[in-house]
């Protein structure tokens, strides 16, 4: 499956949900990832829901994950996917499409 580093014609810029509804399993923008480890690796809102960023959850664990320290907090979650998007191509990650964490 290809990795886009930019969002879909359907991503709406700032609303994960919509993002779920409106691309569904079609998206290759609104992904989540796995690397060799087993880590999981998303894009959801901070706290205050106006902020978004890459977290992760190590293999077993449930919940918000813990944030990503090397990638910034952006004003959409377009744009926190861009950057989680482009770091995985480099690293080489697997996309999941199971194993989806509930509130991504
Ligand atoms: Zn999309």
């Amino acid at each position: 499956m290809s990795i886009r580093d930019w969002p879909c014609c359907m991503c709406p810029a700032d609303n994960i949900q919509e993002a779920r509804e409106a691309c569904g399993d079609k998206c290759d923008f609104f992904l989540v990832f796995e690397d060799k480890r087993g880590w999981i690796y998303f894009v959801r809102p901070g706290l205050g829901e106006k902020q978004f960023k890459a977290f992760y959850l190590k293999p077993g664990k449930t919940g918000g994950g813990h944030s990503c320290k090397n990638l910034p907090w952006r004003e959409y979650f377009a744009g926190a996917q861009e950057d989680l998007n482009a770091f995985a191509i480099r690293a080489g990650w697997r996309v999941i499409k199971e194993e989806v964490p509930e509130f991504v």
